[in-house]
């Protein structure tokens, strides 16, 4: 089964809605990363939030958010793009915390006193940026809480990961609820309070609930159409002549003390740690490219 996200308008127009399953992409992550299973579940929230934001970009548009609390973690970043093509990374991938079946210790891993920062690159001049106090450290209410006071767009979100008994993801998922401008408050309530009352994401996930299923049990009563099917994938943007460009930042000088010294240089990639070799001889090219 593949990861997908789904965007949907209530009949009355009053709210918006994006539902993501993105077990794999979560799975991917883990396994690139050796994330431990509290770290699995921190950054795969993030990333699940990263996805669900895919759904408001238009077609060019890049979205990023970055966590950076006081807690092991460090520093979380996933980035995302209209087309569902995800990437994350984290600084400490070993968070030390316990693990306790169905309740992870996101908060601590992420450390309660940070900011969540969200860049926008929309195709204008400068990105767009917008940062909030950590909230609750869970991901999905500091989320929520950004959308909510930076950008003034009444939100609910919910991310679930769920893991197996060997720490993989087994079911991983989210919801993004926004309220639209000038919507009738009423349908609006309705759907807070039957928020309040849903089951926690995980277990509905635990059903094997599809996005479908899950926003079909929080709008019940109230009409929906689906306006758009995306497929979510990992996918990085990293390449060789990518990382050639970066090393070539470094300067004729260090580029030639890598190539006389190191004997060549090696560059992992932040986000999917591809390795990619750069030997003696290439690396004195470079130098000796910089004239
Ligand atoms: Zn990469």
């Amino acid at each position: 089964m593949k990861d997908y996200l789904i965007k949907l308008l209530t009949r009355d127009g009053s709210l918006r809605a994006i539902a993501a399953r993105t077990t794999l992409l979560a799975e991917e992550i883990r396994r690139r990363h050796g994330t431990d299973p509290v770290a699995t579940v921190a950054v795969g929230r993030l990333a699940t939030g990263a996805a669900l934001c895919g759904g408001l970009l238009k077609e060019d548009q890049r979205l990023a958010l970055i966590v950076e609390g006081d807690g092991p973690l460090r520093r979380l970043l996933a980035e995302t793009d209209a087309g569902g093509r995800v990437r994350a990374s984290v600084k400490n991938p070993v968070s030390g915390l316990p693990a306790e079946p169905g309740s992870y210790t996101v908060a601590r891993a992420v450390g309660r006193n940070g900011l969540l920062h969200v860049v926008k690159d929309l195709g204008l001049k400068e990105p767009y940026r917008g940062s909030v106090r950590l909230q609750t450290a869970e991901i999905g209410e500091d989320l929520a809480y950004y959308f909510t006071v930076s950008e003034q767009t009444p939100s609910s979100v919910a991310l679930g990961i769920l893991l197996g008994a060997g720490g993989e993801v087994a079911a991983a998922g989210g919801f993004l609820i926004q309220a639209l401008p000038g919507a009738d408050p009423e349908p609006i309530a309705a759907v807070e309070r039957r928020l309040i009352d849903l089951p926690p994401l995980t277990s509905l996930l635990k059903q094997r609930l599809t996005p479908e299923g899950i926003l079909g049990e929080v709008f019940r009563e109230l009409p929906f159409r689906i306006e758009q099917n995306v497929a979510v994938t990992f996918q990085c943007g990293c390449s060789r002549p990518r990382i050639r460009r970066v090393l070539m930042t470094l300067g004729k000088e260090e580029l030639q003390r890598l190539g006389e010294e190191q004997g060549g240089a090696a560059v992992t990639c932040e986000f999917c740690k591809e390795v990619y070799s750069f030997s003696r001889e290439e690396v004195l090219r470079m130098a000796a490219a910089l004239g």
